[in-house]
């Protein structure tokens, strides 16, 4: 069975699975369908899970037409209770207009929600052909600070500045979770990527964190490299890497250039997680404006973060049988979308997938 390891990305490493019966009461999930090409692979989603008997009842929720004064954005305050109250869920792409002075719906999750890493795993797939074939990293962003803090103004005309903010508390959770991630998942290296050589306090201190972490963890190898040969070092040869642990902007970045090594943004998923176990999948892409409403996505980043979701809820049978079904496609070939060089719609390929079931 290909891909039998993709890890699981809850913090244990529990190889249970639950088991289901037509009796048993469906978890309760939210959904963000999303902006652009979010409704449409958002379907996908759901139209596999219906073919594959998952237990799941999605409670959607759509991004507000107004401000919601308690969230400061245009996402429901109603949506997030949600998530809190369901603890898990699975999130399409929202659009952030640029320059529009309100507060982005991805940050605003991230903060209200407190989902403080965000694990993006990225494999090269059998039968689909890259430049390489022995991709198989993990890449653990921070998610809630860095230059992502929101806190940006003009200090007189023509001068603005943006604050790029790392605490002691968050630098030590988000490496603490990856050191866990990599013991728990049979990982032997974590890479802590950087530039403290110029942010020295910031990235300094990132460090020190990580550091600290590492001398808890004596059997994962640690190393620290700075983000600029990190880029080089992936492009010539990502067999190097295992698990990735980085401030916000950086693991922002690395994650699109990871995606690139295996066939692009397509393909790869991704899970937040929060404080007290909330788990929001999502794929690592955006809403794909260029392409919206065309039937024309591909919808596997978005399915394997729901697999990374059923994974969380420890669904492992579904989530393999979902999760094979997929690769299965992919490697056979004949259905295929745009971005993998094929003809088939977002559609036709779901077809294929829940044909392969
Ligand atoms: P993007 O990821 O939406 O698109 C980049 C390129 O990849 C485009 O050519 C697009 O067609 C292609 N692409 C992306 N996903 C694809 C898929 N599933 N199938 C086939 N092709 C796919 O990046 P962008 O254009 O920079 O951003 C568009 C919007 O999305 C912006 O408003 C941005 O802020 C937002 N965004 C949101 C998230 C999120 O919700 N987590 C992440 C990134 C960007």
């Amino acid at each position: 069975q290909i891909f039998s390891s993709l890890p699981c990305l809850s913090s244990s490493s529990s190889t249970t699975s639950r088991a289901f019966s037509s009796s048993c009461t469906p978890i309760r999930a939210t959904l963000f369908p999303g902006d652009g090409i979010g409704p449409e692979i958002a379907e996908s989603v759901k139209q596999v899970f219906r073919d594959a008997e998952v237990p799941i009842e999605w409670e959607e929720h759509f991004v507000g037409d107004q401000i919601d004064p308690r969230t400061q954005s245009f996402l429901t305050w109603e949506s997030l209770e949600s998530v809190r109250q369901n603890r898990v869920g699975l999130k399409g792409p929202m659009a952030t207009p640029i320059g529009k002075g309100h507060r982005s719906l991805n940050l605003t999750l991230r903060k209200e929600l407190n989902l403080y890493a965000n694990v993006r795993p990225c494999y090269s797939l059998p039968g689909y052909k890259t430049r390489y074939d022995d991709v198989n990293l993990i890449t653990i962003r921070e998610n809630t600070e860095g230059e992502y803090s929101g806190l940006e103004h003009q200090v007189v005309r023509g001068v603005v500045e943006s604050l790029k903010i790392i605490t002691r508390q968050a630098s030590l959770r988000v490496a603490e979770y990856a050191f866990h991630y990599a013991k728990t998942h049979g990982r032997e290296r974590v890479s802590a990527i950087h530039k403290a050589n110029i942010m020295q306090k910031t990235d300094g201190l990132f460090l020190k964190c990580c550091r600290e972490v590492a001398e808890k963890y004596p059997d994962i190898k640690y190393e620290e490299v700075v983000i600029d040969n990190c880029c080089m070092m992936l492009v010539k040869n990502p067999a190097l890497f295992d698990v990735l642990v980085m401030p916000n902007l950086y693991g922002d970045i690395i994650s699109d250039l990871c995606a690139g090594l295996v066939g692009g943004l397509g393909l790869t998923p991704s899970c937040n997680i929060g404080e007290g176990g909330i788990a929001l999948a999502e794929a690592v892409h955006g809403s794909a404006p260029d392409i919206a409403g065309k039937n024309l996505a591909n919808p596997t980043a978005l399915l394997l973060s729901a697999v990374t979701m059923l994974r969380h809820l420890e669904f492992n049978d579904k989530a393999e049988r979902i999760q094979n079904a997929i690769l299965n496609t992919i490697a056979e070939g004949k259905y295929r979308t745009a971005d993998l060089g094929g003809k088939s719609t977002t559609s036709d390929f779901t077809k294929a997938i829940c044909d392969h079931l």
